[in-house]
């Protein structure tokens, strides 16, 4: 199934952090300080809907619409590579590396 940025739509999105990738230069955190957050180990993690930051490996978190922009951005710009945003639905990634 082609997985294109229009098919994303308005469905809804969530997004995980591969930390094994990640460099920790905070640009996420910058773009969307709401879904992302530095902790104290130098990387990356998607934070809560009530602000909790989600340290298992793989956990993810639900795109607020109002975010999405931010959070595409920050997957493109992710110098890590290490952003993906998924649909909710059936897992398939919409913008990072593995979005097709
Ligand atoms: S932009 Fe990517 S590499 Fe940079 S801190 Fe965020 S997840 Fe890590």
């Amino acid at each position: 199934m082609a997985a294109t940025a229009q098919a994303a739509g308005a469905e809804p999105l969530e997004v995980w952090i591969d930390q094994d990738l990640c460099t920790g230069d905070g640009i996420c955190a910058q773009y969307a300080p709401d879904v992302f957050e530095l902790d104290i180990d130098g990387l990356a993690y998607v934070k809560s809907a009530d602000d909790e930051l989600l340290q298992d490996p793989g956990a993810a978190t639900p795109v607020p619409l109002p975010l999405l922009t931010d959070v595409r951005d920050s997957a493109k710009d992710c110098p890590g590579d290490c952003i993906h945003v998924r649909r909710v639905s059936d897992k398939v990634e919409v913008y990072g590396p593995d979005a097709e």
